[in-house]
């Protein structure tokens, strides 16, 4: 199926006609073209969303939210053909697709429907001067949206939502790598009644359209989810320009597990932040310390649940582990393999390409586990994106938040324990946006979410993202 561009409520061509292929990660074939628009598209999604705004802004929160509602109802209702395009798109296993992906994606835009109606500015009455001071929260005009492959029409709406709610009119580019959900987004958008030029999404390779939304003098803010590399790229470009930026980048998240934790429920859900999603995660917890009292214990639980992990076709409701995203992607998750075997890395699980039968040139990966001897290796202290955690054993609370801050990332950490007092002290001390003690990926979308050092600048979720997509204006009046 041939994407299009969805242009002030209208699915169009690229104008230089010119197509990229879609791959299906399951099986290595071309599905698909998608547009690789030029500068003219970018401008064309522009002026659409430049000539919605002065309707858009001045909508009533109540018409908004309503809109908002309508789009996460009718995501709702579409969720099996959305989780199977998302599915087919990225090679992630349907129910992953089914119970977190598509479901999220609706609550974005539900959540952000209600926070807009409860966001408040502020009043600041200076006593003894007679003056009286409020803030007006503007929307800011035309933004610009960029996210990522690994969890398509999750982190797209996550931004996108709350551009809209605030009043923004935009201009979206999804990852050229899965671009489907994002062009079936369009539609529904229609149907729920989104006043054209609203949302304006534009398909292409980061390098020639991305850039191009993040040059255009016009789109006055971008919120970006995606590499490190490319966030200090856009930055460059953006800052200069004075835009306003929102950056949410990678991760080497530590996942920190102590002997007085409850092990079996530890055990299941460092499965799960090892190797969710394929472990194309940004806040999977790659770098697994543990306890050397339970070390060898650890060992052996956590490699048998490994090896019962399911690799298989993404369409199949019995698969854990589906394909990865692109066959560049697995090279460059079995060369890092490669980097920790020659780092003395030991692989204790996986490590290996796995052929499915009918589906040979899909791009499976074995679930892997590595032993490392050190933190400071290579493995340790770069970003794979993919199946494969290090795990290695710590004496002390000092030295494992030694080696947990050793990183240039500071996304999120996972602590397993049970003693209140190093809780406190580890979640102060460890350097990351995001703590998680006791569980993994549990989210309220009222939380600020984002991280520190090169994981990123600014916070998104809840009230942050409505202020991140607002200019706050003081006016002072004297009485
Ligand atoms: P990427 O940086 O290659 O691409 C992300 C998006 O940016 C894509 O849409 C791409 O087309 C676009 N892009 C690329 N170059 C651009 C340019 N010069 N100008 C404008 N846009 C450009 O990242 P990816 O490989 O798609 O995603 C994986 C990365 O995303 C990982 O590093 C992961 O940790 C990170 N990530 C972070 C979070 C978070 O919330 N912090 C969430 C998910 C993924």
């Amino acid at each position: 199926m041939n994407i299009k561009n969805y242009i002030n409520g209208q699915n169009e061509n690229p104008i230089n006609n010119e197509w990229i292929d879609n791959y299906c990660p399951a099986n290595g074939e071309v599905y698909g073209k998608i547009p690789n628009s030029s500068k003219a598209d970018v401008e064309n999604a522009y002026n659409a969303a430049k000539s919605a705004f002065p309707v858009w802004s001045q909508t009533t929160f109540e018409a908004r939210s309503r809109i908002l509602i309508k789009i996460s109802e009718l995501l709702e209702a579409n969720l099996q053909r959305f989780a199977e395009a998302e599915s087919k798109d990225n090679g992630k296993p349907i129910s992953l697709a089914k119970t977190v992906d598509i479901p999220r994606a609706a609550s974005n835009f539900r959540f952000f429907g209600n926070a807009i109606t409860q966001f408040a500015s502020e009043s600041h009455e200076s006593v003894g001067q007679e003056a009286m001071n409020y803030t007006l929260r503007q929307p800011i005009g035309v933004v610009g949206c960029i996210s990522p492959w690994n969890l398509p029409l999750y982190l797209f709406t996550w931004k996108i939502a709350p551009a809209i709610a605030a009043g923004n009119c935009v201009v979206a580019k999804p990852s050229e790598v899965t671009p489907m959900t994002a062009y079936l987004l369009g539609n529904i958008c229609n149907e729920a009644g989104l006043p054209k030029g609203v949302l304006n999404i534009v398909h292409g390779l980061g390098t020639t359209t991305g850039q191009a939304i993040v040059e255009h003098p016009g789109i006055k803010a971008i919120s970006f989810t995606g590499g490190t590399e490319t966030g200090a790229h856009i930055a460059k470009v953006a800052v200069p320009m004075f835009k306003k930026l929102s950056l949410e980048l990678g991760g080497k998240n530590p996942n920190i597990i102590f002997a007085d934790c409850d092990y079996e429920s530890m055990l299941e859900t460092t499965i799960r932040s090892s190797f969710s999603n394929q472990g194309q995660i940004c806040l999977c917890g790659s770098r697994v310390f543990v306890e050397a009292s339970i070390y060898d214990r650890f060992k052996i639980d956590f490699i048998a649940k490994v090896k019962q992990l399911k690799v298989g076709h993404p369409s199949e409701e019995s698969t854990n582990i589906g394909a990865l995203v692109s066959k560049t992607h697995l090279e460059k998750v079995l060369n890092y393999i490669d980097i920790a075997k020659n780092e003395n890395g030991i692989v204790l699980c996986g490590g290996n390409k796995v052929i499915i039968k009918d589906f040979e040139n899909g791009y499976y990966l074995e679930p892997t586990v590595i032993e490392v001897l050190t933190n400071e290796c290579q493995i340790n202290q770069e970003e794979v994106f993919g199946p494969v955690v290090t795990i290695m054993p710590f004496n002390s609370e000092d030295h494992v938040l030694q080696m947990a801050n050793k990183v240039k990332y500071g996304l999120s950490a996972t602590l397993w324990t049970n003693d209140l007092k190093r809780t406190m002290r580890m979640s102060s001390q460890i350097q990351a946006g995001i703590i998680w003690v006791n569980t993994w990926m549990m989210r309220d979308l009222r939380t600020p979410f984002g991280g520190v050092k090169a994981s990123g600048i600014g916070r998104e979720g809840g009230f942050e993202a409505l202020r991140f997509f607002t200019e706050a204006k003081n006016v002072c009046i004297k009485y």
